[in-house]
């Protein structure tokens, strides 16, 4: 789970990592006026969407006036911002933070990751700053710091020394650079993060070590014992479906074809989406309706796909172990039938209590196309959808 810029400053300030003054606003007038109540003469004003790349896409301005700040605020307003990462429908701008101008000297980078070879949180930092990392890993590979921290110890001081002495930094900008990147490590562990990225982190011209960006990810499968983390979710820059289909406990993801999947189990999900490539066909989803699935959790699932105005067929594929044929069978049957379907419906049922199951699709008088084996399924899904107009 993504959190905004704001959020991930405000998290690592409370671990002790510096972070510019700002305040938040949710219209142009609210942005002139965090202006005002910030002082100086300069402030940045900042899109907050899931995404980095802002800056090169038109979502960051230094404006050196409040009517400025007003005004850039009141383009980015409402707007979906594309950027390198978001995908051609962007992602909506409904909130803005500003805050006070820092003056540059340097940039470095600094990320937090897990590193799956070791199994271990990585540290990687960079002096040059600014640019993403991968294209930091291209264009100056040597400047790159990698460290992999023991989770029995945690990040030592030595090794942020280590890191500090690594990037050129001097002086007094060692012991902020340490105190900065142990409490980032902090912030890490102690909140089940995944992702931790300050790019920049910069030196001030005044020789202060600066948090001007944070980016920070968080394990969904942890977030039940982090409910201040999830307090912070923005179903604003989620895909519509997914949200829909985390907030009724299924797991869904949304892709770019036309059959929608109802199917359980993420093994045979995927098999699944093969099968119906190899007849020629595109998944609109991914959808796993997991083990024990009630007739009303089959229904979730069904409005779930139909929210997707892609979907032009659905094919429910369920090798029933736990599952039982016969309440997914009624769960299909009571949601075509609530739903009003007039899309082609392809059900392939193989498993605990088939028998039960097909007596009731067969039973239930409805126009729905059933199939023997996978392959069947996905051939009939595929010869189902309506012709397009050429
Ligand atoms: P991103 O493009 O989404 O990663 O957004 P950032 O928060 O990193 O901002 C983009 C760029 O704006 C940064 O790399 C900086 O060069 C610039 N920037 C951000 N804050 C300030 C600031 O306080 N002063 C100045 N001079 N530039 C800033
Ligand atoms: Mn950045």
């Amino acid at each position: 789970m993504d959190i905004h810029e704001y959020q991930a400053k405000e998290i690592l300030a409370g671990f002790g990592v510096p972070v510019p003054r700002g305040g938040l606003a949710y219209s142009p007038e609210q942005a002139a006026y965090r202006a005002r109540e910030l002082g100086g003469d300069a402030w940045v004003v900042k899109a907050q969407i899931h995404s980095g790349g802002r800056g090169e896409a038109g979502g960051v301005k230094v404006c050196k006036s409040e009517k400025e700040v007003a005004e850039f605020a009141a383009g980015l307003f409402g707007k979906q911002l594309v950027t390198r990462q978001t995908g051609n429908g962007g992602k909506g701008v409904y909130r803005i933070w500003v805050e006070e101008a820092s003056d540059i000297a340097q940039e470095l980078y600094l990320g937090f990751v897990l590193d799956r070879k070791t199994e271990r949180i990585m540290v990687v930092a960079s002096s040059s700053g600014g640019m993403e990392i991968e294209e930091i890993a291209e264009e100056d590979p040597e400047s790159l710091v990698r460290m992999v921290v023991d989770p029995a110890h945690g990040l030592a001081e030595y090794q942020a020394r280590e890191l500090a002495f690594r990037l050129g930094l001097k002086g007094d900008q060692i012991n902020q650079m340490v105190k900065a990147v142990r409490a980032c490590y902090r912030a890490y562990r102690d909140l089940d993060a995944t992702m931790v990225e300050i790019n920049p982190l910069v030196i001030t011209g005044s020789g202060d070590l600066v948090a001007l960006d944070a980016k920070m990810s968080f394990d969904t499968n942890a977030l039940y014992r982090r409910p201040q983390v999830e307090a912070l979710r923005d179903p604003s820059q989620e895909d519509s479906r997914e949200a829909m289909a985390h907030d009724n406990g299924l797991s869904y993801v949304g892709l770019d074809g036309d059959i929608g999947c109802i199917i359980n189990g993420a093994g045979l999900a995927m098999a699944t989406m093969d099968m119906i490539k190899l007849s020629g066909g595109e998944p609109a989803n991914f959808l796993d309706i997991g083990g024990g699935a009630s007739p009303e959790r089959v229904m979730t699932a069904f409005r779930t796909v139909l929210s997707d105005p892609n979907v032009s067929v659905i094919l429910v594929n369920i090798f029933a172990g736990i599952n039982r044929c016969d309440w997914v069978a009624r769960g299909v049957v009571e949601a075509y039938k609530a739903e009003g379907l007039t899309l082609p419906v392809v059900v392939r049922l193989a498993g605990t209590n088939v028998d039960e199951g097909r007596r009731i699709i067969d039973e239930s008088g409805l126009p729905l196309i059933t199939a023997e084996t996978l392959a069947e399924a996905a051939e009939k899904a595929v010869a189902a959808r309506p012709k397009r107009a050429a």
